[in-house]
């Protein structure tokens, strides 16, 4: 037996995906006030950021947009906002700009992979039987 064989055996499969994600900049009903172009954008998969080479990103929108982009990765319900609702203000009130978050695909993680704490550590309200 093969040492990846004898692993598949002896670990749980402890796999999960989330969405690869695209923030691309639109223009909106007023001129840009930051330094976002129209067609800007960049991606996120799992933890990773990044930009096409060269390109910036202004850090106030990103600091907006950071919130939303773990639950972007996650499946919601379909009738869950954070589902439905796809595009996002630039929180700079004078500015039209605006970013469009698109799932783009599903990618496949190892909890293993990704942290320290072992499967089942975690508890949620329904777990402990809370109203
Ligand atoms: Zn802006």
């Amino acid at each position: 037996m093969s040492d990846d064989e004898e692993d598949a055996m002896t670990e749980p499969n402890d796999e999960f995906t989330l969405w690869d994600l695209r923030v691309e900049v639109l223009s909106g009903d007023r001129p840009m006030v930051c330094n976002h172009r129209e067609g800007d954008f960049f991606e996120l998969s799992g933890e990773n950021l990044s930009l096409p080479e060269g390109q910036t990103f202004p850090i106030y929108p990103l600091a907006a947009l950071l919130p939303l982009l773990p639950a972007k990765q996650r499946n919601t319900d379909p009738h869950d906002w954070m589902t439905t609702d796809t595009i996002i203000a630039c929180p700079d009130p004078n500015c039209g700009g605006r970013f469009r978050i698109t799932r783009t695909r599903r990618r496949v993680f190892r909890h293993g992979d990704v942290t320290l704490v072992p499967l089942g550590a975690g508890t949620d309200a329904d777990a402990e039987g809370s109203p």
